[in-house]
């Protein structure tokens, strides 16, 4: 089967949360801008172009961020605004485009296979473009090339404010020199490995034989090695397909004990939350079903800002169970659904007021890949036996 060439856009907010509060304040226009961690023990969410080049980066405490800019301005944030303007720009591309992947809060792909016959796919990446701009007011750049992969590595050296495409026989050209970090996917542990034995820019990866990356790191090597080749065949997925995940319980029998549901609502919660942070997700959609003891089954579904935080979820969660359950009924089931799933972790710091709550969800998250799920819990989900 021959492959048809592919055209992929991936267009990328330049530091989204940092522009949404400039069109908030235009008075932060060009200023180190840090959004979150405004006491002492917080930590960096987000920070302007101007604050990184003091070194100032997201998951840093706030404390070493005052130090290396003390004249920077500190935001608190706002998920709920960062939120919004997201959807706004993701109905905007929607509009406009065949088939859309919402990739993270500020990113999208979109897949012009097929299209670029009948419009330029430089021209129409532009004009997308200049719509953000024009109707959102927010800053964005965009990358054109020949899979998902590729086109964010090219945003990701035109970036901030720019464009760029770079056809099917400047891939490799275009690769070769950058360095081996540049690779989405290469976290900070597999960098050090490849340094040590002398692999630094991409084009000197591309020159190790791919069965022996996988002899030293795996099926991650064999990934890294097509990805510095400019091979990536994943899909773009549209956002109504992307997945969703979910739990349900139901009683071994049926059941009127209210604050017992919410224990097992909040239990699922706590390990569909973790889940979310392990694949470094966020939602933006909950919904929680109960079915009663006569199978008549109801539903309810809302739109939230994006996050990855039990205690926000299982707020939410409640309230929407307390909407559902509305027949003084026994019960047999309650599930809970999280979708619109995009990418997305350092969010975190916007939620915990401190670094400590920061570190703590870290630390549990830890614990929890360690030993189990079920390995922390919050007091609230134990057994009343073994609450005193
Ligand atoms: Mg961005």
């Amino acid at each position: 089967m021959e492959l048809v060439d592919k055209h992929i856009i991936h267009m990328d907010q330049d530091a989204f949360f940092v522009s949404v509060e400039i069109l908030k304040d235009s008075s932060l226009a060009g200023k180190p801008v840090i959004i979150g961690g405004m006491s002492d023990r917080g930590v960096v969410a987000s920070c302007s172009y101007e604050a990184r080049k003091f070194g100032i980066h997201s998951a840093m405490p706030s404390r070493m961020a005052r130090q290396l800019c003390p004249h920077a301005v500190f935001v608190k944030g706002s998920m709920e605004d960062y939120s919004k303007k997201s959807n706004e720009i993701t109905q905007l591309l929607q509009e406009k485009v065949p088939v859309i992947e919402k990739a993270s809060i500020d990113e999208h792909y979109i897949d012009m296979t097929g299209m670029d016959k009948f419009f330029g796919c430089m021209k129409f990446a532009q004009e997308l473009r200049k719509s953000v701009l024009n109707e959102i007011g927010l800053p964005i750049s965009f990358g054109l090339s020949i899979n998902k992969t590729v086109s964010k590595m090219v945003t990701n050296e035109c970036k901030p404010n720019g464009e760029k495409e770079v056809a099917k026989l400047n891939v490799q050209p275009f690769l070769n020199p950058l360095s081996i970090k540049k690779i989405p996917g290469l976290g900070n542990a597999t960098f050090i490995k490849l340094s040590e034995m002398g692999v630094r820019k991409i084009h000197t990866l591309t020159q190790i034989p791919h069965d022996l990356m996988f002899k030293i790191l795996g099926q991650n090597g064999l990934s890294l090695w097509q990805k510095a080749n400019g091979i990536d065949n994943s899909p773009v997925i549209p956002y109504r397909e992307q997945k969703s995940i979910g739990k349900q319980t139901t009683f071994d029998s049926d059941s009127m004990d209210i604050s017992g549901m919410k224990i097992i609502l909040t239990d699922m919660i706590t390990k569909l939350a973790f889940e979310l942070r392990q694949k470094q997700r966020l939602t933006a959609c909950i919904t929680v079903t109960i079915r009663y003891a006569n199978f008549e089954t109801v539903t309810q579904q809302a739109k939230i800002p994006y996050t990855s935080l039990d205690t926000v979820l299982i707020l939410k969660a409640k309230e929407l169970f307390d909407k559902l359950y509305s027949k003084r009924m026994l019960l047999r089931l309650v599930g809970v659904k999280l979708s619109h799933l995009v990418c997305g972790y350092e969010q975190v710091g916007l939620y915990g007021p401190s670094e400590k709550i920061y570190n703590l969800y870290q630390s549990m998250d830890k614990m929890r890949s360690r030993y189990g799920v079920d390995a922390i819990k919050l007091a609230t989900v134990l057994p009343s036996k073994l609450r005193h």
